[in-house]
């Protein structure tokens, strides 16, 4: 009898109980491998393991006697002789390559996202030569699943009300005012979770970085529900207007913290859409926030995935502006102490204990120092996928290749994400207490995320000279008269912490 073999991010209902998977003699049959070489090959986050462990262990106790959970060494050494298997597609090119060299396997269509690869195909296919627009490829996702539509049209009137959506926070605000996120509650499977964990750290083969505890993403599918839930009704109206905001007293802002569950596979995107579609409905939340967080699930997350396959196996080694200098040790050791500038300081302990920072944080922060500063993409890669929470292959490459350090040369953003202090500056409330003075540009208190931004944009003048979106910026750089100085000074400051 052929079984579903389900991957540690297959976890929630869809993947095995879907409308073609039950077989004659009763419910599917279930195979799980909790492979111990998956947590050798890196330094991930300790939380991270910690979730990956405790959501898998979680649903073979669920599944009950219709699971087989194996914990091997390798995924070869678990499928010996485990006869006949399907499987849906797995997310990243290393994992299709196994399934796919498996004898008895059969490879089913993947599933947890909102638009198929066949439409997506199309989709693309029809563009021609024009770009594979974010926006275009979230209107037309809207209007097939029906998701804030009124018919043909849009809701409101206007497909796109980003321009209500990029409030800086509110005045000599500490927090955003919302409740934080509910937290789950954790059990015994955790407490086991934790004690395998520090045996395999003892044993020596394995190691972590981050704090681990307690468990702040949901793990089962029952809490992946439940946080959906308070989201949608205590913080999802607060996260249109302030989607874009940091405050260094709130982590959580008005974000949802699903993509850790969602990426585990418990929640499924379309279902998330639907509730939040239904919230507005109800006028619970305006408009702006649904159709915001609508965007980013049906829309990012979406483009996201299949751009990783469209681009090919080979995009995550693209280069484009030739950085080659290594992620220096404190940033792989998430050593915030070792850090004075308050905004990188402050996110690299977010990271650290929590394996999490919002969108903003990400690209804004942590992302943009890495690209002013020239280091590796493929290690800056490895960095986030080690340390957030919701790191997997397919997210991160296009997310961190593309998006975050311009790597790619454009084809995920018409330019590169390395604004200087003013935008920190305005979104945030780090700048007033910090050691540096966001408004100077060289010496002791040169920022260095402003000078870092003249220097990156001095040291790629030739490589971005075509851009146009960049034409003003390298006009203004010509005018600094302390150019040659701040040049000088960041080449002295190099991989240090700043
Ligand atoms: C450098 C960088 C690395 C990132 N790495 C990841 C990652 O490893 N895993 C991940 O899920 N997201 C990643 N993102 C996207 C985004 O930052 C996170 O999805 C989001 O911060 C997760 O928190 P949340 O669930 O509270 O999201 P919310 O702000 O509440 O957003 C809702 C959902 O939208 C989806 N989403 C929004 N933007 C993206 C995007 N660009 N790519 C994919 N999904 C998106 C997520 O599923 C998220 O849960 C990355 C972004 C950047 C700039
Ligand atoms: S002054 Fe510069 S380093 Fe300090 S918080 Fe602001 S942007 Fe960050």
């Amino acid at each position: 009898m052929t079984r579903r073999w389900l991957f540690g991010d297959q976890l929630g209902p869809h993947f095995v109980d879907g409308p073609d998977d039950s077989t004659d003699d009763g419910a599917q049959r279930v195979l799980m491998v909790e492979s111990r070489q998956v947590f050798t090959r890196r330094r991930f986050h300790r939380a991270k393991a910690h979730l990956v462990l405790s959501a898998m262990r979680h649903r073979a106790a669920e599944l009950g006697e219709r699971c087989e959970y194996v914990a091997a060494d390798t995924y070869a050494e678990a499928l010996q002789g485990a006869g006949p298997l399907s499987v849906c597609r797995p997310t990243s090119y290393g994992a299709v390559r196994l399934v796919e060299s498996l004898p008895d396997v059969e490879v089913l269509a993947p599933r947890g996202f909102a638009t198929s690869m066949e439409d997506f195909g199309r989709w693309a296919g029809g563009r021609g030569s024009k770009r594979l627009l974010l926006e275009d490829f979230y209107r037309q996702s809207r209007a097939r699943l029906g998701v804030l539509m009124d018919g043909a049209d849009p809701v409101g009137g206007t497909w796109n009300l980003d321009a209500e959506n990029r409030n800086p926070p509110p005045k000599n605000a500490v927090t955003l005012g919302v409740t934080t996120p509910w937290w789950p509650q954790e059990d015994e499977i955790d407490a086991q979770v934790r004690v395998d964990l520090d045996r395999w750290q003892a044993e020596g083969d394995v190691s972590f970085v981050g704090d681990d505890g307690p468990r702040r993403f949901a793990a089962t599918r029952a809490e992946a529900l439940q946080v959906l839930e308070d989201f949608v009704e205590n913080r999802l109206a607060a996260f249109g207007p302030y989607e874009d905001a940091m405050l260094a007293g709130d982590t959580w802002m008005a974000h949802s913290t699903i993509s850790a569950p969602m990426n585990l596979g418990l929640l499924d995107p379309v279902e998330v859409v639907e509730r939040v579609e239904r919230a507005y409905r109800d006028g619970l939340v305006p408009l702006s926030s649904a159709e915001g967080f609508v965007r980013q699930v049906i829309g990012w997350r979406d483009y996201v995935w299949h751009l990783y396959w469209h681009l090919g196996e080979d995009y995550r080694d693209r280069n484009f502006l030739g950085a080659t200098n290594p992620v220096p040790q404190w940033f792989w050791d998430l050593d915030a102490d070792a850090v004075q500038a308050r905004c990188l300081s402050h996110v690299l302990r977010e990271v650290k204990v929590n394996g999490w920072a919002h969108h903003i944080p990400r690209l804004m922060v942590l992302g943009n120092f890495a690209m002013q500063r020239g280091w590796d993409p493929q290690q800056v890669t490895a960095w986030f996928h080690n340390s957030f929470v919701d790191g997997y292959d397919w997210v991160m490459v296009p997310n961190v290749v593309g998006m975050s350090q311009y790597a790619d040369g454009g084809v995920m953003a018409t330019k590169p994400y390395a604004p200087g202090r003013a935008y920190i500056d305005r979104m945030s409330d780090f700048c007033k207490p910090c050691a540096y003075d966001p408004k100077v540009r060289v010496g002791e208190k040169a920022c260095p995320f402003t000078a870092g931004y003249w220097a990156f944009l001095h040291r790629n003048r030739e490589t971005l000279k075509g851009n146009f979106r960049l034409a003003q910026p390298m006009k203004g750089m010509d005018r600094l008269k302390d150019l040659e100085a701040l040049v000088e000074q960041e080449a002295h400051r190099g991989a240090e912490a700043p």
